[in-house]
């Protein structure tokens, strides 16, 4: 019927968001929440604050909504990894975070990873297994591994074990292949790792004492998510080859849609699988914090009024918080350049802004060098999106159309892909 909704959230680094949309996509409904402190003994109870977060958020969802929502997905931070026991689905040591990093593991993994894979880098999923793994002397036998969506995802559904391509990309999983390599299954660990689906496929019905106790309906479905970054992308809806989302936040990201797959591990460029095409990424360190570092976002506003984005700025800068680049230009060592610093004020934030964007511009080349599809349209997301002036210059230096994304919020790319499981359903039946 019409009045079906479709529910999606997003678990952030800092907060969770739920959003609610229609079948054509308009929200019906949003919220947020931030996560509530839990300490146990010294370390944080993650586990237990996205737990309470989680139905913090369906108590949320006004009532009279919630018996309309025929499908739930959630998406996670990337690489945020729980070691459960298999019976109970209890967390048996803290979960490790996207950002942490476990270097012990890395010469293992990386005398049994292809060179330059993606999970050869100290906070991939994959080190914090084996990490852990190799710690580790009891409960091994009965323990399953299990990214924060996927768990949070199971505490809805209940079928222990279930991911999909984009969270498993970091411990190993080929999304080309849709299975996990030789090399990852040969490993004793490797009963750990969960079954892995496409993003936005049913798993099961929500829970019946859940469903009852919030007044979901009773056939409402638990679908598989995604990282949060991926459903931030899913959300702009470029869904052709080619199209292309910035996002100028604290430092910059490029992700484009193509036809092919590239990796390239000295960049920090590699691909995720969106159904049949390839999600190509790469991320610099230039971008918006070196804005603040220098001007209030009062004082962006009022200069970026006076400046003419027609204009080629002659100043070449590289604006980097701290030493060290990696993409578009691979160079631990690479100084930040803001010399020289014109009088006028509106000049130097010109020269910066050009100079991001050419950064930008380079990053789009370089992903065509490696082989992805060419860039034909550039949407942006992030603090910097709604700087007019900045998008006329981008479009000046990159050649193309740039836009602001209509919608960027991971929720509601969340909610788009419990949008696809319960459509997949009724293509089915
Ligand atoms: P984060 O990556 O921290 O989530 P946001 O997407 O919230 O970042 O964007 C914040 C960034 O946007 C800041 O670093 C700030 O410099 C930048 N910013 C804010 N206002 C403007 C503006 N008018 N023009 C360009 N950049 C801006």
């Amino acid at each position: 019927g019409g009045d079906r909704l479709y529910l999606g959230m997003d678990f952030g680094t800092s907060g969770a968001r739920f959003a609610i949309i229609d079948r054509q996509g308009t929200i019906h409904g949003e919220g947020k929440r931030e996560y509530p402190p839990y300490k146990r003994e010294e370390a944080m109870d993650w586990a237990r604050s996205w737990k309470a977060t989680l139905f913090s958020l369906l108590e949320d969802v006004p009532l009279h909504l919630r018996e309309l929502i025929v499908s739930i997905s959630i998406d996670g931070t990337s690489a945020t990894t729980l070691i459960v026991d298999s019976t109970t689905g209890e967390p048996i040591r803290r979960p490790l975070l996207y950002n942490e990093s476990c270097f012990d593991a890395l010469p293992v993994v990386k005398s049994i990873a292809p060179e330059n894979h993606t999970v050869c880098s100290g906070s991939s999923t994959l080190c914090k297994l084996v990490s852990w793994w190799n710690q580790e002397d009891s409960g091994k036998k009965s323990a399953i591994l299990l990214h924060q969506a996927d768990w949070l995802l199971w505490l809805l559904h209940g079928k222990l074990g279930v991911s999909d391509y984009n969270n498993a990309l970091k411990v190993g999983y080929d999304p080309e292949l849709d299975s996990y390599p030789s090399w990852l299954l040969s490993q004793p660990y490797s009963q750990l790792l969960p079954s892995v689906k496409a993003p936005g496929t049913s798993i099961g019905h929500l829970k019946e004492d859940i469903g009852s106790q919030y007044g979901f309906p009773k056939d409402c479905v638990v679908c598989t998510g995604t990282t949060d970054s991926i459903a931030a992308f899913v959300a702009a809806r470029a869904t052709q080859p080619g199209k292309a989302v910035t996002s100028l936040g604290s430092t910059l990201a490029i992700k484009l849609l193509s036809t092919t797959r590239i990796e390239d591990a000295r960049f920090g460029v590699y691909s995720h699988r969106l159904d049949d095409k390839w999600l190509v990424g790469g991320a610099s360190n230039t971008g918006g914090a070196v804005l603040r570092q220098i001007f209030t976002d009062e004082q962006l506003e009022e200069l970026s009024e006076k400046i003419n984005p027609m204009e080629a700025s002659p100043l070449y800068y590289y604006p980097l918080q701290t030493v060290g680049e990696r993409f578009p230009v691979a160079d631990p060592n690479m100084a930040p350049r803001l010399q020289p610093r014109p009088e006028s004020d509106v000049d130097y934030l010109h020269g910066i802004l050009e100079s991001i964007a050419r950064i930008e511009a380079q990053g789009y080349n370089l992903l065509k060098q490696l082989g992805a599809t060419k860039v034909e349209e550039v949407f942006t997301a992030g603090g910097g999106s709604k700087n007019e002036k900045w998008t006329k210059i981008r479009e000046r230096v990159l050649g193309l159309p740039v836009s602001r994304a209509i919608k960027t919020e991971a929720a509601y790319g969340a909610a788009l892909l419990a949008l696809r499981g319960a459509q997949q359903i009724t293509n089915l039946s």
